[in-house]
């Protein structure tokens, strides 16, 4: 018996009150031989047993899955295998038809259910009820009859005879959400709903996936690389230098909390605290725009260690991945790329390419004659010439689709887009079709980029950042069209790759980190630090997979000077970093990070289109909760509680 396990015999009754009945209870022999056969058994198979209903036990243990609950099986396990067994099934109503069958649901798959022809108290039970309405029922496993099998349901090639059908719960008359692959509620419906739409297969299984791969991150961390899991605030204040913050009123007039953007300092003062290995699932939450793969509150795997550089994280990460990898999505292609994000802009046009798509950018400035085309195209300062070729794809390049990527071309300024077609004419016969002046090209392009006929090509002049975002967009916006019309362009294995050599500064109108103001700059570029901020690269690395972000971090400074340095040259209030920059003068260890955007990865690996389609319970565009309709005005009392006065814009 499990020490400390209580086990209270009533009539009818078995309680457990810890996991497993292990060898001890002798008296009910029935028991006793179904604890011969298995070492852990379920609260219902004892419940059955010792209520003496006549459900025959398994000779298998019983599954997890099945353990504690009013069940023998889920309705998404039968096969031919359990014929002749009686079981116990609880679900949803599905569909019924004939008066005769009934498809019961769970959250594992679906199951028929055939009702006697003599059973008319079981007949009239059913004949009103709605769809989703619960029923739990007693039967036995027969085959279904010949031609009768469903192939396409688990389940298909049986039937459950029933004895007997309980309604548990009924549900109300036309549930807001069918659970159905057709006909779909709305977005927005299935969002108010969510608890209904909670029951598609697809998000069962999303959120279970996502469930036993964070269980596996964690096994990894804790057991084989002794990580210590650590809970930090989510009450904070606020963060110069970061993403917009949520602020949280207090009761002390004027003063305010910020929900933590990250558990960024946290964890770097944890190091400092001798904390050398951290992890945390931590929720963030960023008062930024919603976008499909963005939300207010989101979870990331967040890691801090001591004395470890890049590669020794990188290292981590990759391992990490590999452990937790879904078996069900085969292995994960080793080594990870590494390209630096000058490179990766040059080839791909953005520091976060999809490598699943193989074609790259060509720099072709030096083949054009560059004083003509300015003049030609009517162009100012210094231009850059891209091409990006998309072989055998001319014949896509129709009115409306060249539309469509034009319109993409507006957002990138003063940009010019020349779309080509090598048809069996030459590569200059399209330039002048497109009345360009002869002459403009100076090498031989086509031999350069190996053109052949049928081959379409995106020309982009202009600003070299400008020209190459251009580029990388339509990169996945075309191979997306292409694909659409039933073209494969991308490969099916999922592609990771480090971006590594970021600049630590970006410069809108003021000078501002690309990672955030903690990144250690490169050591080899400190000499620019005051001369060229623009030139230092810093020890920041992400993580892209398939053309997502899904982890990004760095290695820290740790010594309290340069951290000084840098705040000034953000121009970050220091006394609001005071804590930190104390904290680094005690003796701080050099140390580094990462986190891994959880919503994200598991929406990428889940192949989703949205991260709303992995989160239980997320939000809208605009940040509300359909459901509850949070956020919601709060009242006067609150407000005077709060020092909270509410204007007018
Ligand atoms: N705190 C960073 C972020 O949330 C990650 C890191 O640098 O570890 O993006």
């Amino acid at each position: 018996m499990f020490a400390g396990s209580r086990i209270v015999f009533s009539r009818t009754n078995v309680i457990v009150t810890r996991y497993h009945i292990w060898p001890l209870i002798s008296n009910l022999p029935k028991v006793n031989f179904l604890l011969k056969a298995q070492s852990a058994i379920s609260i219902s198979c004892v419940h059955n047993l010792v209520s003496n209903k006549s459900i025959p036990l398994t000779k298998e243990p019983v599954s997890p899955v099945n353990r504690y609950v009013q069940r023998t099986h889920t309705c998404g396990e039968l096969t031919l295998k359990n014929v002749g067994e009686e079981v116990k099934l609880s679900g949803w109503l599905e569909f019924q038809r004939m008066k005769k069958f009934i498809t019961l649901r769970d959250s594992y798959g679906s199951t028929q259910l055939l009702i006697p022809e003599d059973r008319k108290d079981l007949i009239a039970t059913i004949q009103n009820l709605s769809f989703e309405s619960v029923l739990s029922t007693i039967g036995k496993v027969v085959p279904r009859p010949e031609n009768q099998q469903n192939k396409k349901m688990k389940t298909g090639d049986i039937e459950v005879y029933v004895e007997s059908l309980e309604v548990l719960n009924a549900a109300s008359q036309n549930p807001p959400v069918f659970i159905r692959e057709y006909s779909k509620a709305k977005e927005s419906q299935q969002m108010k709903y969510r608890y209904l739409s909670l029951r598609y297969p697809e998000l069962q299984k999303n959120l279970r996936m996502r469930s036993s791969l964070i269980m596996r991150m964690r096994e990894f961390l804790i057991h084989e690389c002794s990580f210590v899991d650590i809970e930090t605030p989510t009450l904070f204040k606020s963060t110069p230098g970061g993403a917009q913050e949520f602020v949280v009123p207090t009761r002390q007039p004027g003063n305010f909390y910020s929900l933590v953007q990250s558990p960024q300092q946290f964890k770097q003062l944890l190091m400092v605290g001798g904390l050398d290995r951290y992890f945390q699932i931590a929720r963030c939450y960023r008062d930024e725009t919603v976008r499909h793969d963005r939300q207010p509150e989101f979870t990331q795997l967040d890691i801090e260690m001591s004395f470890v550089d890049r590669d020794g994280v990188m290292s981590l990460i990759e391992n990490l991945l590999i452990y937790s990898w879904p078996e069900e999505l085969g292995s994960i292609k080793m080594p990870f790329k590494l390209i630096t994000y000058k490179d990766a802009m040059e080839l791909y046009g953005t520091d976060k390419p999809d490598l699943r798509i193989s074609y790259q950018i060509q720099d072709l400035t030096h083949m054009f004659d560059l004083p003509v085309l300015k003049e030609t195209m009517k162009l100012e300062d210094e231009q850059k010439v891209y091409a990006l070729v998309f072989p055998k794809k001319a014949k896509y390049l129709t009115k409306s689709i060249r539309d469509e990527l034009s319109k993409i071309r507006s957002n990138y300024f003063a940009t010019k887009l020349v779309q080509l077609k090598i048809e069996s004419n030459s590569w200059k016969t399209q330039l002048d079709k497109l009345k360009l002046k002869s002459g403009i090209v100076t090498k031989d392009v086509s031999q350069y980029c190996k053109l052949q006929e049928g081959d379409a090509v995106l020309l982009a002049i202009g600003h070299r950042m400008d020209a190459l975002k251009l580029l990388g967009k339509l990169r996945t916006e075309f191979t997306n069209i292409l694909e659409a019309k039933g073209e494969q362009i991308r490969s099916s294995e999922a592609e990771l790759v480090w971006i590594t050599d970021f600049p630590l500064f970006t410069f809108e109108e003021t000078l501002e980190s690309s990672h955030h103001p903690f990144t250690q700059p490169h050591p080899e570029d400190m000499e620019y630090l005051t001369t060229d901020p623009l030139k230092v690269r810093g020890l920041h690395y992400d993580l892209v997979m398939n053309g997502s972000e899904i982890a990004g971090g760095s290695i820290r400074i740790h010594d309290a000077n340069l951290q000084k340095q840098i705040l000034g040259m953000l121009n970050i209030d220091e006394t609001k970093l005071s804590h930190m920059l104390e904290a680094l003068t005690y003796g701080a260890p050099p140390h580094g990070g990462i986190a891994i955007g959880l919503d994200r990865f598991i929406c990428v690996l889940c192949n989703e289109k949205s991260i709303k389609n992995v989160i239980a319970f997320p939000k809208t565009m605009e940040g509300r909760d359909l459901m509850s309709g949070a956020p919601d005005i709060i009242s006067d009392e609150l407000k005077i509680l709060y020092h909270i006065q509410t204007v007018d814009k």
